[in-house]
């Protein structure tokens, strides 16, 4: 791929929950990288699709809300928000009931070919962190550096209850387990761009690690890397 000065493209891809927006934003902010949270860019989608009403296989009705959508990543006050047509939707983007539509609206055709525009145009350049499901497999099959994270279903689940609880959102431990496991099937299973480990991505398990040991762990890699085409 063609960079200025070193900018890469970093791609993070697993399933929910494993820690892939955690360790982006830690690593993006490493490196001062723009980090791209693909995710809520469909998760964005999914949200207007429940406000509109639009059934999540209507794909005429979510091709015309692709069309005229806008979304953008902001930094303020320290923390990261998502604006869809310049609405700041980082809260409503993250209930249980946004979470379940986004995997199916994720399976439609239309969006998918709108949000991989979207993350091609915004990443092309380099100097991104994109975290998703096919970032490697898929949006940029040629990122120089590409990583899979992963967890148990329980742990990932575990840590999804926790984020939710610290947001205020009640939940119950048991059920974001099995939410966790409903969304593992659905990514996987999907024919379009399924949750896909790439050949040459670096598998990190992050179920006995803090977040500490795999950014730096992680860090090392980059570094190697950016090294590695500065010779
Ligand atoms: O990463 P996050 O859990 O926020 O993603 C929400 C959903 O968006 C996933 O469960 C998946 O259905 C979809 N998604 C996707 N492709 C991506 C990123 C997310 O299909 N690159």
């Amino acid at each position: 791929m063609i960079h200025l000065k070193n900018k890469l493209i970093i791609a993070i891809d697993g399933p929910s929950g494993a820690g892939k927006s955690t360790l982006s934003k830690a690593l993006a902010s490493q490196l001062d990288y723009l980090n791209i949270d693909t995710g809520a860019m469909y998760r964005s989608v999914a949200l207007l699709a429940q406000q509109r009403r639009i059934n999540p296989h209507d794909e005429s009705a979510l091709k015309a809300l692709c069309a005229d959508l806008s979304i953008e990543f902001i930094r303020r006050e320290s923390s990261e928000r998502v604006l869809v047509n310049d609405v700041d939707v980082s809260a409503a983007i993250r209930t249980p009931e946004v979470s379940l539509l986004t995997a199916q609206v994720a399976a439609s055709p239309a969006v998918r070919e709108a949000m991989l525009h979207l993350q091609r145009k915004m990443g092309e350049a380099g100097g991104v962190v994109l975290e998703g499901r096919d970032i490697g497999t898929v949006v940029f099959p040629r990122a120089d550096v590409k990583f899979f994270l992963s967890a148990t279903a329980v742990e990932r689940g575990r840590r999804r209850f926790e984020e939710l609880q610290a947001q205020g959102i009640t939940v119950d431990l048991q059920q974001t387990i099995a939410e966790v496991e409903a969304r593992d099937a659905a990514d996987t299973a999907r024919t379009l761009a399924p949750l896909m480990q790439a050949d040459d991505a670096l598998v990190v398990d992050s179920t006995q690690l803090s977040i500490e040991e795999v950014l730096n762990k992680m860090l090392k890699i980059v570094k190697d890397k950016e090294a590695g085409l500065a010779e």
